[in-house]
């Protein structure tokens, strides 16, 4: 697999033939387990040509593309962008226009807390026909593996994606969330990105009336062989995260469904031996 440092040679034939620019394909890659894609999204893994991808898509998932396609991840590490996303967006453009069909691979689902929105919006704009495969977010790879179904009569009626992300400059680094909605009892909140900000994200939602036993877990790696679920209630998650060394990529997930996987990840793994 070539991680595209040749120039990639224009398609002169589409460009001839006057077909006008190629078509973009988002395709969700899913939390992180291959066999969590859907049938589609292995199809067009299996005929990409031009892939630009994430950090988040897994090796396993990235070795279904063919050897001869080209990668070029466009993604981000430890804080640390490989490109912006006005840059991946222009690329996008460009590789399309110039007669090549992208697939644009993303962790999860593109249009959740993936910039899928915007990615689609510039296509929509720019003339270039594109189709979004949706993928297993991470929420209900994380639901299903560790044992926490996202809504449950006894326990959720309503169910929350909020992102944990800071959003501003320097000081001005803040976490713009409606606590009050997210402390609401009765629903499950999952919170994207929200590691950094665990211990804001447990103080804020006590303070807008979530009593401090509210069960809390943190779904680390979810759906891969290394996954690690710690669980804890509001007052504890911080501190128990720490202890543990949790790293991202991991999922906040708040609620009494949070409680449930002592139960149901039993019947997961007692599935598995069998
Ligand atoms: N589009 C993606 C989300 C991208 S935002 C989706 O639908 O899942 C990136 C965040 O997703 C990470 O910071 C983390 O909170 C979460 N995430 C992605 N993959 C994960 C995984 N395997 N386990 C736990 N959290 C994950």
């Amino acid at each position: 697999m070539s991680e595209l440092h040749e120039p990639l040679r224009f398609d002169a034939r589409a460009l001839l033939a006057g077909g006008g620019p190629a078509k973009v394909t988002l395709v969700g890659a899913g939390p992180g387990d291959p066999e969590l894609l859907t049938v589609k999204a292995a199809h067009a893994l299996r005929a990409a040509r031009v892939v630009l991808h994430d950090s988040l898509v897994s090796d396993d998932v990235l070795a279904l593309l063919p050897p001869e396609a080209h990668r070029i991840y466009v993604g981000k590490r430890a804080g640390c962008h490989a490109m912006s996303q006005g840059a991946i967006i222009e690329l996008m453009l460009k590789l399309a226009r110039a007669g090549h069909a992208v697939l644009r691979l993303k962790g999860g689902d593109p249009y959740i807390f993936g910039r899928g929105g915007e990615e689609a919006q510039a296509l929509a704009e720019a003339g270039i026909p594109f189709e979004v495969i949706p993928g297993i977010s991470a929420a209900q790879g994380a639901a299903a593996s560790a044992g926490m179904p996202l809504t449950h009569r006894d326990h959720a009626r309503a169910l929350v994606f909020a992102t944990g992300h800071l959003r501003g400059e320097g000081e001005n680094r803040s976490l713009d969330l409606d606590w009050e909605m997210l402390a609401r009892p009765r629903q499950t909140t999952v919170i994207y990105m929200g590691l950094g900000t665990l211990p804001i994200i447990c103080e804020q939602l006590m303070r807008h009336g979530a009593p401090p036993s509210t069960p809390a877990a943190v779904v680390e790696r979810a759906t891969c062989p290394d996954e690690r679920v710690i669980d804890g209630t509001l007052e504890t998650l911080p501190a128990l995260a720490q202890v543990h060394g949790v790293k991202a990529p991991a999922l906040i997930v708040i609620g009494g469904v949070a409680a449930l996987h002592e139960q149901l990840a039993p019947a997961k793994r007692a599935l598995a031996m069998a």
